[in-house]
């Protein structure tokens, strides 16, 4: 399968301070990869380096065949890139049908196929956005995404702090997403969650990527020397 994302050699700063000391991975169309490494070593740093929301200091950074490294971050969500940031919010005072609709680019995801997704949001359609509960809010802020028809959805933390049965909705979410072919690069914290749609892992620690393998091969002694775990 051919390249979808190539990051090669990618340094950012924040300041004077380094964040990211050359990451290179590549994510193949079709394929979820997921980032990982404990809190503070550039994953999300590397997700904005890629949605242009912050400038590298050096690198290349192709997506779907066009070098992305210096185009500004509108023109590259216009080329496909979806992200559901950290911590994200949907837009409150609109309604559960107006957030996805105000989304909305020409392509296969429609409204209606974002509700077989997540059969919630149907039910709270005509809802304010604000009324709904954080793990709704974050499926609509998935379903927002999505409405964009993205070549690569970027999830960051998309699970973070929300209760364990919304969490299991969302991971089945992710799954099935994957299963229609859809390209995800994921940010998680849960290595069991990530093992059942990562088909690559790369590992970030003190912005560089140290390790690359499948999720199964990410156990034991190397799990716990890079997450922790
Ligand atoms: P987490 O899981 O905690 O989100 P992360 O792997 O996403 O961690 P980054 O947020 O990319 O890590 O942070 C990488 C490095 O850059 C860290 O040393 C962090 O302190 C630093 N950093 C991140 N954001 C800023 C900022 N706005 N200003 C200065 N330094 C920052």
């Amino acid at each position: 399968m051919s390249a979808l994302l190539e990051v090669e050699d990618l340094c950012a700063s924040y300041g004077a301070s380094q964040a990211l000391f050359g990451v290179s991975f590549t994510l193949k169309e079709g394929c979820a990869l997921a980032l990982m490494g404990r809190n503070g070593m550039g994953k999300t740093t590397t997700i904005a380096c890629i949605t242009r929301m912050m400038a590298a200091n050096s690198g290349r950074i192709s997506f779907a065949g066009q070098d992305l490294s210096r185009l500004p971050s509108h023109r590259a969500a216009r080329l496909g890139l979806g992200l559901v940031p950290e911590g994200r919010r949907a837009f409150a005072g609109l309604t559960v049908r107006e957030n996805l609709m105000a989304a909305a680019r020409r392509g296969e995801w429609t409204m209606a196929r974002v509700c077989a997704l997540f059969p919630r949001l149907a039910e709270r359609a005509g809802q304010r956005a604000e009324t709904l509960s954080g793990g709704e809010q974050q499926m609509l802020v998935i379903g927002r995404a999505l409405m964009t028809n993205p070549k690569l959805l970027i999830l960051d933390e998309a699970t973070e702090g929300l209760a364990p049965v919304v969490r299991a909705e969302i991971w089945a979410a992710i799954r099935e997403l994957k299963a229609q072919g859809q390209s995800i690069l994921v940010v998680d914290k849960s290595l069991r969650e990530l093992a059942t749609v990562a088909d690559d892992c790369v590992v970030l620690e003190r912005g560089r990527d140290v390790w690359h393998g499948s999720p199964a091969a990410l156990s034991g002694d190397l799990a716990q020397q890079y997450l922790g775990v």
